[in-house]
């Protein structure tokens, strides 16, 4: 019997595909199915299995879909693509298409290379080379480099190795990992947290965690003990671990690998073509026992899921915010509950929504109440910049500036935040008062130097030698801080300090990373200038003082959750001070000293602020209380734009319970010459069935491009 399937294909296409079975035996769902569409190849994952085709009237052929060497995902991660791409609003194959690489499954990995001692002990074993040879017992290093850094030697020495034959490169092949866990003695706290969270996976019950502690109270410790009962007690079974992507640094890898003795599967961005493939495949046959990765890990096939930990889960970078938008911290939830696993959310400084779910019960909570041995959290002062009298240009107060000096002078280190890089954010002419815009998008050109760039399209062009409306000569002038221009003042006001911007600019790749942290534990650096590169996952022994330059910052979007936002990065920074035995110290220098976010910092009362957002979102019935839904109405012609908006604010269907704001244009109007217009749906329910009818019948003029975004976390 011919039987026809309905594809998901990854692909932006609003529906799924009808296609001919081509399998010798029966088709079934979540397969995976190579598909022509427009003639080109992809695969897709069925969805639907149609005995007979009820429609036998079809106008069209079907094509055939050839199914991929019997390759059926797991049933959890089938319906997770499914649910993920209709939760938000997105085509069927969405959910598919950011578990592919270019709509295809990757190619299967090639056998890995890697360096292993061959047993031949060399003419003459030098420190060094026993070092070397150290190294390979463990670990896996396909490359000289690579393990002549582990083994903190020069390439040199690991060639002359492989010379005299002491060491050959060999398939890497199915050797069972070599776990070698080093256990910790958990305090009472962080035991009983750990014992719930693996009587949970025991059981293999859908339990969500929110993992509250202060910043070293030792929730890491907390889920590696989970990790490791896992890894101990079951020869499978699998464990997500999602970071923000700027934490996942490799200390904190290190940090992993001298826990567990062995290197788990990492996936982000830049990962390379080749460890990913490796991921992917030994995600879907079950053989990588922990994955670590940035948001996008969560779409990896994995075969039998125990447990999710999703760490900073407060992190805005969880949230997807281009293309295909998703909230990662909210689908690892859905994926949990469909693998009937736990998951963790673990924070010093919990999402409004997750603390209000962990207070409604929703959530388990776990609790580690303070630092974990004798550290304490740093004093924190509030410095008013109203009262400062500061020269022109310069941002560094006198308080903060006595700070670093006695800091420099007892031989301690800080780190001076500042969460822009570049020199300075605005380039304004002192005769007209013009300021140097992108021609592409409503932004203001950022100073670097001999440069000005746009930090929303990248676009690049030379400083300007006269200004470009009033064409006087030496009238520009760039306002405001930046990274660079701190480093300037800092050159100028403490010449004998020793001082490094860490920043994107600066510092590009995890090698550089990785000599900025040497550097700062040998204490061969004094200060740093940094953006929030340097606010997570980083811990040096050394930081005593973190000056944060601008910390209202974030308070200027204005936007719902702009002083919780600030409240949790203002907190992360602060942590990075006195790690150790000894008490740091914080300043921050504001405009707005009588925020409550400042008192609360001070007085280290995070829930009464909280409680105090909280009480502002049940008032307007905003989240956690009610739902939004974002939509975005783009496109070059402004007018055009704008009638579409409002035609579409026009056609939503009456319903109780329901607001909507707008049609106003985006305060980032103009991104990439497309101007951009903002509807804001508010409801008390979820929002999907009204969107479904609102949007459907939306016939779009020409041009127009509407982008829905489910629990909006950005507003620009
Ligand atoms: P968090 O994740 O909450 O910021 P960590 O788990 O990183 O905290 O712990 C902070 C520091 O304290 C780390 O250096 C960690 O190794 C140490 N630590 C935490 N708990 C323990 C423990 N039970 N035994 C030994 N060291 C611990
Ligand atoms: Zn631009």
């Amino acid at each position: 019997m011919t039987q026809t399937v309905r594809v998901a294909v990854p692909l932006y296409l609003p529906k799924t595909l009808d296609y001919l079975w081509q399998g010798e035996a029966n088709a079934h769902k979540y397969q995976m199915v190579e598909v022509a569409v427009s003639g080109r190849p992809y695969h897709g994952m069925v969805v639907d299995v149609i005995e007979e085709d009820k429609e036998p009237k079809r106008k069209y052929k079907l094509k055939p879909a050839q199914p991929l060497e019997d390759i059926t995902l797991p049933t959890p991660t089938g319906k997770f693509y499914e649910w993920v791409s209709s939760y938000n609003f997105s085509f069927p194959g969405e959910g598919l298409r950011a578990a592919l690489q270019g709509g295809k499954i990757p190619p299967r990995p090639v056998a890995e290379t890697v360096l292993a001692a061959t047993g031949k002990s060399p003419a003459r074993l030098t420190p060094t080379r026993q070092k070397v040879l150290d190294a390979t017992n463990n670990h896996s290093y396909s490359t000289q480099t690579e393990l002549a850094k582990k083994a903190e030697v020069s390439t040199g020495v690991v060639k002359s190795l492989i010379e005299e034959g002491c060491i050959k490169a060999k398939i890497a092949g199915t050797k069972e990992l070599n776990i070698q866990i080093k256990r910790v003695n958990l305090g009472t706290a962080q035991a009983q947290a750990a014992q719930q969270i693996s009587a949970a996976m025991a059981n293999k019950s859908y339990v969500p965690f929110l993992l509250d502690g202060v910043t070293g109270s030792g929730k890491t410790e907390v889920y590696f003990e989970a990790i490791a009962d896992l890894l101990q007690q079951d020869k499978t079974g699998q464990v997500l671990v999602l970071l923000p992507e700027i934490a996942l640094t490799p200390q904190w890898l290190e940090r992993f690998e001298e826990r567990f003795g062995f290197t788990p599967h990492i996936w982000h961005s830049s990962v390379s073509d080749g460890k990913r493939r490796h991921a992917w495949w030994k995600a879907y046959d079950g053989s990588a026992r922990v994955v670590i990765g940035a948001r996008s890990a969560l779409f990896l096939p994995f075969s039998d899921l125990r447990l999710i930990i999703v760490d900073e889960e407060h992190d805005p970078s969880y949230k997807q915010e281009e293309g295909f938008r998703y909230h990662g911290r909210d689908m690892a939830i859905v994926r949990a509950k469909l693998f009937s696993c736990p998951v963790v959310l673990a924070s010093a400084t919990p999402s409004l929504e997750s603390w209000h779910n962990a207070n409604d019960g929703r959530y388990k909570l776990l609790n580690l109440p303070s630092r974990y041995g004798n550290a304490t959290l740093p004093e924190i002062k509030v410095v008013d910049m109203a009262a400062q009298k500061l020269k022109a240009d310069n941002f560094i107060s006198p308080v903060l500036l006595k700070a670093l000096e006695e800091t420099v002078n007892n031989k301690q280190q800080a780190l001076l935040f500042l969460n822009r890089r570049g020199f300075a954010p605005l380039l304004i002419c002192r005769n007209c008062a013009h300021r140097v815009e992108c021609p592409s998008c409503s932004a203001c050109l950022v100073v670097h130097g001999a440069y000005l760039q746009c930090h929303h399209c990248g676009l690049s062009e030379s400083y300007p030698e006269v200004c470009p409306k009033c064409n006087k000569e030496k009238s520009l002038h760039p306002f405001g801080p930046g990274t660079r221009k701190i480093m300037a003042e800092l050159r100028n006001i403490l010449p004998q300090a020793r001082c490094m911007v860490v920043d994107k600019d600066s510092v590009a790749t995890p090698a550089q990373m990785r000599e900025v942290v040497d550097k700062m534990q040998k204490q061969e650096l004094d200060i740093l200038v940094g953006t929030q590169m340097l606010a997570k996952g980083h811990d040096f022994d050394h930081l005593m003082l973190v000056g944060v330059i601008d910390a209202d910052m974030g308070l200027a979007h204005g936007d719902l959750r702009a002083a919780e936002r600030t409240f949790q990065l203002l907190t992360q920074v602060s942590g990075r001070a006195g790690r150790r035995e000894e008490r740091g110290n914080v300043i921050l220098q504001t405009h707005t000293p009588d925020h409550p976010l400042f008192k609360a910092l001070k007085d280290m009362d995070r829930d009464r602020f909280l409680a105090l957002e909280l009480k502002g979102r049940k008032a307007t019935g905003f989240p956690p209380f009610g739902r939004l839904v974002a939509l975005i109405i783009s496109g070059e012609n402004e007018n055009a734009v704008i009638a579409s908006s409002k035609q579409l604010a026009q056609t939503l269907p009456t319903e109780a319970e329901t607001q909507l704001f707008g049609p106003a244009p985006a305060p980032l109007l103009k991104l990439k010459d497309q101007y951009r217009y903002r509807l804001l749906l508010r409801t008390d329910t979820p929002p999907h069935e009204l969107l479904q009818r609102w949007l459907l019948n939306t016939k779009l003029a020409k041009g127009i491009r509407i982008d829905v975004d489910i629990d909006p976390q950005s507003f620009l």
